[in-house]
């Protein structure tokens, strides 16, 4: 079954007027919302007739992760992941956590919140890494992501790392400033983190979007997203769990990448390197001022 494409949503008023909008606005049938309480102020769950896809989103008070600042609170908000994703598991083939930040991302939605998506089908983008870390098990032996990070451990490209986690500037990462975060050690999905792993993450969250606030004195843009195993009932040892982050600034707050062009028709290509985006992430400083340079 083919998923239904969902809509960004305009209004959090209660669950009865976001299933109202959604079904006027998307010609969707039997839309039905669900209020959940949680650690998070507000969690709506919507399941369309389709029966191919679930959202839920989460809006808060404040301006969601990327200005939650104290550790607890994101460790709130992955304990909610974690939560969310393994029940939408129990019926759903893929669980996509993920949030859009700013404008620039395309976030019409200037009320601050985080989506999953879940549904039936496997997207193209977790099918080819779930082809690609497949094979590189039944070649090498061992997982394709974990041995990415051993590689870039203590290197030009990581920006952040301790000993649960690895923020790294990725060798083929085509925005000036996206990053990767891999656990360490092999963790298949968001709930599979233990207590350490989350508090550990928590603070890796911080200090990561922390400092990319502060590289241009703005609120950084971005889309960031979990890809974890997929729910289908195979095993999938061959999955590591890691999050993109794709802000798309280059050189201001104003002056953002494009993909135009021969980038568009021909290969994306790199304006700085990634060793240098990484370099400038780890000059500022995560919680204060910028670092002297
Ligand atoms: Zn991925």
């Amino acid at each position: 079954m083919e998923p239904v494409t969902l809509p960004i949503l305009k209004s959090f008023l209660n669950a009865d007027a976001l299933a109202r909008w959604l079904a006027d606005a998307y010609a969707l049938a039997d839309v039905r919302c669900q209020l959940i309480k949680g650690t998070i102020r507000d969690v709506y769950r919507v399941t369309t007739s389709a029966d191919s896809f679930v959202l839920m989103i989460y809006p808060t008070e404040r301006s969601f992760l990327a200005t939650f600042r104290p550790t607890v609170e994101v460790g709130r908000v992955i304990d909610l992941w974690a939560d969310q994703t393994a029940e939408l598991g129990e019926r759903w083939r893929w669980v996509q956590v993920f949030e859009n930040r700013g404008e620039a991302m395309g976030a019409s939605n200037p009320h601050p919140h985080g989506q999953i998506w879940a549904g039936a089908a496997l997207p193209v983008e977790a099918a080819r890494e779930d082809a690609s870390q497949r094979r590189h098990v039944s070649v090498a032996g061992t997982s394709l992501l974990l041995d990415y990070v051993r590689q870039e451990t203590g290197g030009p490209r990581v920006v952040v790392e301790n000993d649960d986690w690895q923020v790294v500037v990725p060798f083929w990462a085509i925005w000036p400033f996206e990053t990767l975060i891999v656990p360490t050690s092999p963790v298949g999905r968001l709930p599979d983190l233990d207590r350490g792993q989350r508090r550990s993450l928590a603070a890796v969250l911080v200090e990561l979007l922390g400092r990319c606030d502060r590289l241009f004195d703005t609120p950084f843009p971005y889309s960031m997203g979990w890809h974890q195993a997929p729910f289908d009932g195979d095993r999938h040892d061959h999955w590591q769990l890691h999050a993109h982050v794709y802000p798309p600034l280059l050189r201001s707050a104003t002056v953002r990448k494009f993909m135009v062009g021969y980038e568009l028709l021909s290969e994306r290509q790199r304006d700085i390197t990634p060793e240098d985006a990484a370099e400038r992430l780890r000059a500022v400083r995560a919680g204060g001022e910028r670092a002297a340079p």
